[in-house]
């Protein structure tokens, strides 16, 4: 089945076309067709598409004014000769959507319907950026593509297995019932992605036993405890700024702070989300970047608030590592995905520096080896497993909706 996974964001649709069906996916073999992206959505347009088995990208700019005109452009192009991956829109057989929040109703995937989606359009409160926009793309596919069925993957709803006593705050309870307020958890496609892979990786698909630790440390940054495949505890919490140092958040955070800064530096709330999340952490900390490469070269330079950042970064990591296997009791094997975890040696070394009591430890070799594709980087015998597995989201949504719209159990 050809599926189309849509990511859609406030000004940008991220699309990939995907081969999958139970012999693939048993083989592994469940492939991207497609890879493409329109961003600057409102205005003059740039559209990519690459293709991986032609080894070619197409390129060009376009007025796209809206989702709708940005999900007709990306099948436009898909459907065009030289691309070589559908001759007709009619051969998507499902689309797979993902979507931001799914509060507590979604512990699952699903296929979208009326009820649904008035489900999703009831998170709009809790997620005012992320939710509206995934609703756009979800309206605009139903309508380029109406005998489609279309699946909703949530980012919260593998995190929904966390007990009471991880996800609560330490707030009024009544705070809770009336709004909600608790940890969710984001990145829970990753996270579910990389620790299934890192199960079949140790040999221990399907323990119920298997603590594993997850890190997604892409511009957006998380971590999540596992058992026997249900996540515990993760970093991210009632919105996506708490946890660990990200690109440009803060991450874990004295609220008291937070208010403080308001009242001294006469902020507003959209000044004060804004300065949390789009002005803070590494490129806060560094005032040099919030790129982890340009970070490093500028530690080699001898930039001292590079250096501080990155430490910051690695100390935090280390942290969340040392609680997060407190929180299951002992760790069996720790997994690193996302752009920094899969490609930056150097922070998956630093972050684990000092945890060999914990069983961690990083067989140098192997870690400078290991670069964007699945490896084993501790040393043999090592107590935990430490792995890179590289994620990839797009490939669960596709799955998802194939196993939805063919009745299958989701995996
Ligand atoms: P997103 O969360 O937007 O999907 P990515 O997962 O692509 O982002 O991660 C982006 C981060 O990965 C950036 O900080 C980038 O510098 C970092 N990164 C990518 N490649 C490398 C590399 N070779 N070394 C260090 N950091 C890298």
């Amino acid at each position: 089945m050809k599926v189309l996974v849509l990511n859609c964001g406030s000004s940008s649709l991220k699309f990939q076309l995907i081969e999958t069906d139970e012999q693939k996916i048993a083989r592994d073999e469940d492939v991207a067709l497609a890879r493409g992206i329109v961003d600057n959505i409102g205005s003059e347009a740039v559209l990519k598409v690459d293709l991986p088995s032609r080894g070619t990208t197409l390129r060009e700019t376009a007025e796209v004014l809206d989702h709708k005109a940005a999900v007709s452009r990306a099948l436009e192009l898909l459907t065009r000769p030289e691309a070589g991956v559908l001759a007709d829109p009619a051969e998507i057989g499902a689309v797979g959507h993902r979507v931001v929040h799914g509060g507590e109703r979604f512990h699952a995937s699903v296929l979208i319907d009326d009820e649904v989606l008035r489900a999703i359009e009831s998170c709009f409160d809790i997620a005012p950026l992320h939710n509206p926009p995934n609703v756009k793309g979800y309206r605009a596919a139903r309508e380029a593509l109406p005998a489609a069925p279309q699946a909703a993957v949530f980012d919260t709803s593998f995190h929904q297995t966390l007990a009471p006593e991880a996800y609560l705050y330490g707030l009024p309870y009544v705070l809770y019932e009336r709004h909600g307020i608790r940890r969710y958890g984001f990145h829970g496609t990753s996270h579910r992605y990389v620790s299934a892979r890192l199960a079949r990786h140790v040999g221990r698909e399907g323990d119920p036993a298997l603590r594993v630790v997850t890190c997604h440390l892409g511009n957006g940054c998380s971590i999540t405890a596992i058992r026997g495949g249900r996540s515990v505890d993760t970093s991210m919490g009632f919105t996506p700024l708490e946890g660990l140092l990200m690109g440009t958040r803060s991450g874990d955070l004295d609220a008291a702070a937070a208010l403080h800064v308001m009242r001294k530096e006469e902020l507003g709330e959209r000044e004060a989300q804004a300065l949390l999340n789009k002005h803070s952490g590494l490129l806060g900390l560094s005032g040099v970047s919030n790129d982890m490469r340009a970070l490093l070269e500028a530690e080699a330079q001898g930039n001292p608030r590079a250096k501080l950042a990155i430490d910051v970064f690695c100390y935090r990591l280390r942290k969340y590592v040392g609680a997060y296997a407190a929180a299951l009791g002992g760790l069996d094997a720790l997994a690193f995905a996302g752009g920094i975890g899969e490609n930056a040696a150097a922070i998956r070394e630093r972050a684990l520096h000092g945890l060999e009591g914990l069983g961690l430890r990083v067989d140098p070799e192997r870690n400078a080896a290991a670069n964007g594709v699945e490896a084993r980087i501790s040393p043999e015998g090592a107590p935990v497993a430490v792995a890179v597995i590289p994620t990839n989201e797009e490939l669960l949504i596709a799955r998802d909706a194939y196993r939805l719209v063919a009745g299958l159990p989701l995996a």
